[in-house]
Formats: structure tokens, sequence, C-alpha cells
């Protein structure tokens, strides 16, 4: 047989068919022959002393007798360097990769392939682009090992070394983690550069893999950690009892299984418990498994799997508990009671349904509980409202934070097989109450997060949903919990975060925070007593008057809950119990207005009062804001220049809209305003909201920078005692806003005797306290037409009968009054 080369570039050449890897030119590689076909290629390649070979992969690795049309028609010309027979009868061969060739025609297939073959020419372009492709291969290769990528050190030192690119392209295509087609597909291809820009999207895609990868180990990491540390004490524990004499084993056993007999599982969960308690029996005490089937056999066998807290409901009684323990909060106090009665009549209804034999699942069908869901800023009350329907209701009480989660598995735990899972929060908490119906308080449901490790809310979702909580599913357990008789309270701050089909599923109670008045009244009656308790102070004469109470309220805390104002009554606490142990028998502590900065310090926050004389540009608005209201005064200076508004201070982008629509509404009625027709062109306007503690925005600024702005445009000063809030349109109608209640507590606080607002908001005063309303005059407006006589004392639709006008931009003369 001819097995000299036909012509310059046209080769006769015996041809091995790889199954999946493949040599680059000027590359090495260890490839394993153990295919009779192949092996009689080597014996024939022996026999002539030649060592030259066609190298090509199949198209479909699973094939084992290729065909000539199961091959790729490109492949390699490489040599045989070396090879090491193997222990069943298969050959190491460490091959070099010379050139790319294209297979032209088959000559023969038995005893192996021969095949007429092209060499194939390398288009080598030489620019700058080449040059940095090269070198971000270069840099990501680095990158890459430093991410864990698995290269041989020397490997990588020759890669970097090489100085031809041709070589580099080659080089890099072995080391790159891909499927073999792509590698095949880069072989195929003619150009260097197109070449190295697949090559930079394969080692893209392998360093994004690389770094996930790595994220997940360190998270996995910490938690193997920990499991090996307990395996590792255990076996201690275990060899030290060994060396005492004492035998583990069937003791232990029989332990086990005597617990699991008292556990009350359901029949299924007992079959299953006393399986993995075979295992354990059977297993080698060095096995380390055997401390995870521990651990998980004692999850089980604590799991309250019918233990109960039951009490007769009584509203009256749960009526008394829940006014002990909370000051105001009466709307919500009765929703929660009608609840309990809703839930006492159900649980009535289910008894009788029992006693006829009904079956659960047909129950579950006529009866959906609502899941609470209670939502307010935080220290308002809706932890410690939760542990009283628990007392309420003779529950056990668990609280289980959700705030940052993102993985599922912290809800529904890991599957036994990761290292050194555990349950997830549901089942933890239910072990916690040690109860399987206790009041289960999921906490800031508003801050879970998804991303790829799953859909937490998802798996929340089914454990609050009563149509498949009944057997909960926990990953880590692999047997069903029952959690039909939880009774599940979540919380949020705000609405907009929780995700739409959980929220769908709850019953929204909102919690408005307090006022000032509330406050100082849950001080009073609740965490001063408190605290005085806890400090063990009850037996001293220790007295905060009001006046003490009231500034710390004012000056020490910003807040619409109560937990700032409760840390500083501690604070206050701890002084006075300090005190009290220095100096020996003090008679009577009395913290009063005028003592309180020795106790807590300098004042943290000032009070917002109202200006002292009447000035031009600054109106005073009223705000919400999540720590409750306040007044804001709105500054507004104009001066000569070209038609700018500027906008300074903390303001949001709804209250920038807010000043467009002020200006555009004072400019289209110059002339009821008594402005020059083209004023704007001649001046710049700026417009300034002072900063104070807290970011403010929404759109109930309106009216105030409107007023300001006309009195800085007007120079007639603003009444200094008029407070004001409301949306405006650009035609001047006054529409409703929100925050009434907070806001006129604010106001009157600061001393303001006139408050203007919508008209659609007369039906918010209703909640406000009598002392506040006693104090201030309320005008009620639709339009802003009737705002400038309560705060620039200017009667438009008088002087518009008249024909007299209010003064021009740049009046000079003398005020009016
Ligand atoms: P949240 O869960 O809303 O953040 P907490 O329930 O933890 O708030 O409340 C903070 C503190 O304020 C607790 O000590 C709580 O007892 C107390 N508290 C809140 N509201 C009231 C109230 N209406 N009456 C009595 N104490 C209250």
């Amino acid at each position: 047989m001819a097995f000299l080369s036909s012509s310059k570039e046209q080769e006769i050449l015996p041809v091995v068919a790889l199954r999946d890897g493949i040599v680059f030119p000027s590359t090495e590689n260890v490839l394993i022959f153990g295919r009779p076909k192949s092996l009689r290629v080597l014996e024939f390649l022996d026999k002539t002393k030649k060592d030259k070979v066609v190298l090509v992969m199949q198209k479909d690795s699973k094939v084992d007798d290729p065909k000539p049309e199961d091959l790729y028609s490109i492949g390699v010309v490489a040599r045989i360097v070396k090879k090491i027979k193997g222990e069943r009868g298969e050959l190491h061969v460490l091959v070099r990769g010379e050139k790319r060739i294209k297979i032209e025609k088959f000559v023969s297939t038995e005893p192996f392939f021969w095949a007429e073959i092209k060499e194939l020419e390398d288009k080598v372009e030489q620019d700058k682009e080449v040059e940095a492709l090269i070198r971000v291969l270069s840099n990501n290769l680095k990158k890459s090992i430093n991410l864990g990528k698995p290269i041989d050190f020397n490997f990588l030192v020759n890669i970097l070394n090489i100085t031809t690119p041709l070589t580099f392209s080659y080089n890099v295509a072995m080391v790159l983690d891909i499927k073999p087609q792509e590698r095949q597909q880069l072989l195929e291809i003619d150009s260097l550069k197109e070449r190295l820009k697949k090559e930079v999207e394969f080692l893209n895609k392998e360093l994004e893999l690389l770094e996930l990868e790595r994220e997940i180990t360190e998270k996995t990491r910490q938690k193997f950690e920990r499991g090996v540390k307990e395996s590792f004490l255990r076996e201690k524990k275990r060899i030290i009892e060994e060396q005492l004499g004492e035998r583990r084993g069937e003791r232990e056993i029989d332990e086990y299984k005597n617990k699991i007999k008292k556990a009350g599982m359901p029949k299924e969960v007992e079959k299953k418990a006393l399986k993995e308690l075979n295992r354990l029996a059977k297993m080698s005490p060095y096995n380390p498994e055997a401390s995870y089937i521990r651990t998980y056999l004692d999850w089980l066998i604590e799991l309250p799997w019918n233990k109960k807290d039951e009490v007769e409901v009584d509203i009256k009684k749960a009526k008394k508990i829940l006014d002990e323990d909370h000051y105001g909060l009466k709307k919500i106090k009765e929703r929660i009671l009608e609840y309990i009665a809703v839930m006492k009549l159900k649980k009535e209804k289910e008894k009788k349904l029992q006693k006829e034999k009904k079956t659960k699942k047909k129950r579950e069908k006529d009866y959906q509980p609502t899941i609470l869901c209670f939502v307010g800023p935080p220290g308002v009350g809706k932890t410690s409202l939760g542990k009283s329907i628990a007392k309420a209701l003779g529950r056990k009480f668990v609280k289980m934070s959700l705030g940052g989660i993102r993985d599922e598995a912290e809800i529904r735990g890991h599957r036994r097989t990761y290292v050194g899972a555990l349950p997830g929060r549901i089942i933890q908490g239910i072990k916690e109450a040690g109860s399987k119906n206790p009041v289960f308080m999921l906490d800031e449901i508003d801050k879970i997060g998804r991303d790829y490790r799953g859909d937490p809310s998802a798996a929340l979702l089914e454990a609050l949903d009563p149509e498949q909580n009944h057997s909960f599913v926990d990953h880590y357990l692999d047997v069903p919990f029952d959690l039909s008789d939880v009774l599940f309270i979540t919380t949020a701050n705000i609405l907009d975060t929780i995700p739409p089909a959980l929220l769908d599923r709850l019953e929204i109670i909102h919690f408005p925070g307090y006022t000032e008045d509330e406050k100082f009244h849950i001080a009073k009656r609740h965490l001063i007593p408190k605290q005085l308790k806890s400090h063990a102070l009850e037996d001293y004469k220790v007295r905060l008057t009001d006046k003490a109470i009231q500034t710390i309220i004012r000056r020490y805390t910003r807040e619409a809950g109560v937990r700032e104002l409760e840390r500083q009554i501690a604070s206050v606490m701890r002084k006075v119990a300090r005190r009290i142990v220095e100096n020996g028998r003090v008679k009577e502590i009395v913290v009063s207005s005028r003592n309180i900065s020795k106790y807590l310090g300098p004042f943290k926050y000032s009070e917002q009062m109202i200006e002292d004389k009447d000035n031009i540009g600054i109106s005073t608005g009223l705000a919400w804001t999540q720590a409750g209201g306040d007044i804001l005064f709105i500054e507004v200076a104009v001066m000569p220049g070209k038609g700018n508004l500027t906008l300074t201070g903390q303001l949001g982008d709804v209250m920038k809209e807010s000043c467009q629509a002020a200006l555009s509404y004072i400019r289209s009625r110059w002339d009821i305003f008594g402005l020059k027709k083209d004023f704007f062109s001649e001046l710049d306007i700026h417009v300034h909201v002072p900063e104070g503690a807290v970011p403010k925005d929404g759109p109930s600024a309106g009216i105030a920078i409107t007023v300001a702005m006309l009195s800085a445009l007007t120079k007639i000063p603003v009444r200094r005692d008029v407070g004001m809030t409301g949306e405006i349109t650009l035609r001047g109608r006054v529409l409703e806003i929100g925050g009434v209640k907070e806001k006129v507590i604010a106001a009157h606080r600061a001393g303001i005797k006139k408050v203007i607002m919508p008209k659609n908001n007369k039906k918010d005063l209703e909640d406000i306290p009598k002392y506040v309303l006693k104090d201030i005059k309320f005008v009620f407006i639709d339009h802003l037409d009737e705002v400038w006589k309560e705060t620039l004392r200017l009667d438009i639709k008088a002087k518009k009968d008249k024909k007299e006008l209010p003064r021009a931009f740049l009046y000079k003369g003398k005020l009016p009054n």
C-alpha cells in the first residue's frame, strides 16, 4: 500500500478516530487508544517505524465503530511521541499536533482508515486588534486561574511565554473548558483573529461561571466547617466514651427507638425515622455520615408532631389582654378581636364536621383562614401586639425575620445531601415553639429578595397557603409537616416591595404611627413601668415628670413608633440606677425637663417653631415624614436674571415638579397678580427647602411653594402663623393629600394658629385629638384663589372688581398691613 506522499500538499496517512479529545498544532496531549482499529494503527506505525498519523474527532462520541461519515472532515496531523501500556491493554499515547488538515477522501477503511488529506492554510493577521485580543486572553487566563481554574502551572508559563500569536491561539484552545464540538469549531476556523475572538468569548463565559462557583463555595464552606467541627467533636466524645468502657451502639440505638416511638409522629414519618435508624445501626462508628443521621433523627424527634396548646378562647378576656398591653390602636384591636371571633366560630364548626367524619381535605376547601399582615414603621407595636395575640389565645409565640433572605433554602431547608444542611426557618421556628399551633410571626416580608438560588417568596407562599400547608415539605426533613394549625402573622414596613403573589393572600392592617400625645401615654403607662422593672428600680422612688417625658419625645427622638423613646427611657433608668448605687441611700429621684440633659446629654433634635415675624418669600408648609409630622419652611428669592428656576435643599422629584407647576400657575395669571407680562424673562427664581433631618418629598407642598413664590414676586410678606398643605394643578385647583393627622399635630406643636388644607381632607379631622383642634382654625379650600387672602392678606376678587390690582413686581413702597 502506498504510504508515501503523492504530492507536496496531498498525502495519504492512517487515521485514528477520537471520541472527544483533539490536539491542536504545536500542542501536546495524552490520548487513550483502546479500540481495535486505533490499536492496529499504532501497531502498523511501530512496524513501519513511522510516527505520523491523522487525528479526527467523531461527531457523536457514543458511536463505537464509526464510519467515515461519522467523522469530522477537519482534523490534525500529529506525531506519536511516547506510548505507555495501561492496565486493561489500552495505550496512553503522548501526541504532538503539527498542522491542520482536511480529509479529501477515504482510500480504505480496513484494517483501519486510510485517507488522502490536504494541509489547511492559516490566515495570520497581524494588527493591533490581534495584539489586544492576546492581551485580553492572557489577563483573563490569569484571572481564571486565581478563581480556581485547574491548569498545570508549567503549562501556563508556556502559554504566556509563547511568542507567535498562532501558537498562542492553539495553546489557549487546548486549555479552555469547552465542549468537544466547540473545540472542533475552533479547529475549523482559518483566521487567527476569528479564532482569538471566539476564544475570548468562551473564556469570558468560563470566567463568569468560575465567579459564580466561588460565591457558592464560599457560602457552603462556612456551613461545611460547622458540620465538620460537629462531627469531629462527636467522634472525640465517642472515643472518650469507649475508653471509659461505655459501649455505644446498641444502647444508643435503643434510646433512639424509644424516642421515635414517643415523638407522636405520623405513621409514614415514623417509618422513615426507623429506616434511618436502621442505617445508623449498621454503620461503622467511624463513618462521618453517622453524625448527619443523628442530627436528622434529633430533628425528627424534637418536632412537635402532635403537641398543641389549646385554650378555650374568650373574647372578653382577649380584649382585656390586648388593652392591658397596648395603649390606643383602637381600630386595630377591634379588627383583631373580630379575627379571633371568626377563628373561634370556625373551630366550633370544624369540631362538628369532625364528628360527622368529613375529611380534612373537604374542610380546608370550605375555610380559607386569612393571613394577617401588620404594616407600619418600626417600633409601632407590631411585634408586641403579635405577642399579645398569642397570650390571648394561650399559644406559643415565635418570630422569624425574613429580612435579606434571597435563598429559597432558607425557608424550605437544604437537601440532606448538601453538607451542613439544616431545615428552613419555618421548621426551625416550629421546633423553637415546641408546639404545632403557635402564633408565628414572619417579620419583614417586604425585605425578601430573589436571585438564581430560587424564589423564597414562592416557598413562603406554600407554607402560608392553607390549601397546601397541611403537608409542607421541608427539603431537609423530606417528610411532610402539618402547618395548618399555625397562626401566621406577617409584618412589613412598606407594601410596595412585597411580591404581588404574596400580597394577594394577605389581609393588610395598617399601623399608622403615634401622635405625640399617644407616645406620652404609652411612655407613662407602659414603657416607664416596664423599664423600672427591668432595671430593678420598682422599690425606689423614681419619678419622671410629664414635662420630662414630653421633652424626651420632642427633643431626643424623631420617629413614628416608640422604640427610640423606650431606649432613651432605658438610658435614663441606667443612669438613675448608677446614682442610687454610688450615692447610697437616695430617697427620691425626680427627672424633670430641667435636669434631663444631665441624663441624656444635649438635645438631639431642635424643635421647629414658626418664624418670629412675617417674612417676604417664606411660607410654612406641613410635611409628613416616616417619623411623623413636621413643619417645613419654603424659601424663595428672586433676583435679576434670565428666567432660570433654581431648586436646592433636600427636594425629591415630585417636589421639584411642584415648583415648576407653581411657577407656571403664577406666570399664567400675571395680570391678576399685577405682575409684568414677561416678568420671568428678567429675573431668576430660587426655591430652597432647608434640609432638616429628614428628606422630604411629595406633592403636598404645592400650596406652600406657590405662596412663597408669589410673596417673593409681589414683595408682600406671608403670615407667619399660617401653615398650609395641598397639592396644586396648573389651573390652581387644590387636591387632597395624606398624613393630615400627623401634619396638624406638628403644626400645633410649632405654634401655628391657622391651617389651610384641601376641602376633601375635611373628613380626616376626626382622628385628631380635641386639645389640638381647639387651638387651630381650619380653612378648607379647593382653589388657590382662596389662599391669597389667608396668607398674603390679598383679596384678589375684591381687587379685580375694583379694577385695582395689587402692587407690581419690585414694588418698593409701604407694605400692606
Ligand atoms: P415593631 O414590631 O412594630 O417594630 P415593637 O412591637 O417591637 O415594634 O414595639 C417596640 C416597643 O414599643 C415595644 O416595647 C412595645 O411594647 C412598645 N409599644 C409599641 N406600641 C405600644 C402601645 N400602643 N402600647 C404600649 N407599648 C407599645
